[in-house]
């Protein structure tokens, strides 16, 4: 079959590799989409030699066509639209005993540790597939792990209807969360920091009520004025890696400042740097910072909420490649193109 395969560190190019087999409690997906995410261009650039081995096929987003199904395998049959939810847990680890598999000290992913969507046909265990009502166009598969992941940021964060909600980080993340919240989750007031023109004006499009671009602007100064001296309930970090002018602090600083007292920060971002953070300021809130990992049995509520046309993934996917221009297509997300948020692989045109 064909693939888009990383063979190094920056040389991802279209390949040939083994069609894989399923085993009984498998099912053989035709992958047709495929997400370009964030950590993918983490995994291209080098920073996951630990978990990725090459050559290997990324993709842990996306949807397709069942062309075979295993023996054991219920529910499902050769034909089925599915989407596929990547997290391989070890459900014997003390965070999965405790349900929190999202969390596995093993946790595996298809598509980083294992072979996934930017390969033309990929096993997928049963239980990780699940049904994409006809109403979702199959461009928007990749967009169930975006949503997921937005609604696993809200839960960590604990936001309730009514909160005042910051969002630092106007990219896929951040943009995602945002549409979710805006959506589903009836804020009183969204604020939206980036440094990018075309990601806040989208960000305003989807419906957040403040922008603030951090160029121009002290975030924290403006959340304070926004806030009328109180500070959000609740700031989410969508930033990863950051590059900081002058006088500016990294987001988890900034985030500390901004909240209200006894508030909350959810940190979502795979930034590798360290962050300062004023502590004192933190203890005197009694403020709390809480990380979220991947998503947690989100994704039939991304479906629904997809489904239902509540979302936006017209605004989000700004690109659709062939999977033969996979090259190109992982160039300009690491360029980080100010018009581009989500690229979408077609992985039937090869
Ligand atoms: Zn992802
Ligand atoms: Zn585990």
């Amino acid at each position: 079959m064909k693939a888009g395969i990383l063979y190094n560190d920056r040389d991802i190019r279209l390949g040939e590799a083994p069609e894989p087999r399923i085993k009984p409690d498998e099912v053989l997906v035709e992958s047709s989409h495929a997400g370009i995410c964030g950590t993918d261009v983490h995994v291209y650039r080098g920073e996951f030699h630990s978990r990725v081995k090459f050559p290997a096929i990324q993709g842990h987003e996306f949807g397709g066509i069942i062309r075979e199904v295993g023996k054991d395998v219920q529910g499902f049959r050769v034909g089925d639209r599915v989407v596929v939810d990547p997290i391989i847990s070890c459900h014997s680890c003390p965070a999965c005993l405790t349900g929190r598999i999202n969390a596995c000290r093993t946790l595996k992913l298809l598509g980083i540790d294992l072979d996934g969507g930017f390969g033309q046909y990929v096993a997928v265990p049963v239980s990780h597939a699940l049904h994409l009502p006809d109403s979702v166009p199959m461009k928007y598969a990749p967009m169930v792990e975006m949503y997921g992941l937005g609604h696993h940021v809200l839960q960590r964060g604990q936001v309730q209807p009514g909160e005042t909600v910051a969002i630092l980080g106007a990219g896929k993340l951040g943009l995602s969360v945002l549409d979710v919240l805006c959506h589903s989750a009836s804020p009183a007031t969204t604020i939206v920091t980036d440094l990018q023109p075309f990601r806040l004006e989208t960000a305003r499009k989807l419906g957040a009520d403040y922008t603030i671009d951090i160029a121009q602007e002290d975030p924290v100064a403006r959340v304070i004025e926004i806030t009328q001296g109180v500070g959000v309930d609740c700031a989410i970090e969508c930033v990863g890696h950051y590059h900081l002018s002058d006088g500016q602090e990294a987001p988890l600083a900034q985030a500390v400042k901004m909240i209200r007292s006894a508030g909350r920060i959810v940190t979502a971002g795979l930034g590798e740097q360290l962050s300062a953070v004023h502590f004192k300021t933190l203890v005197l809130k009694e403020a709390q910072i809480i990380a979220s990992r991947v998503t947690l049995g989100e994704f039939p509520r991304a479906i629904r909420l997809l489904s239902k046309g509540l979302v936006h993934p017209e605004l989000l996917v700004t690109d659709q490649m062939p999977l033969r221009d996979v090259t190109a297509a992982f160039a300009k997300v690491d360029r980080d193109d100010p018009d581009t948020i989500k690229v979408v692989l077609d992985v039937q045109q090869v």
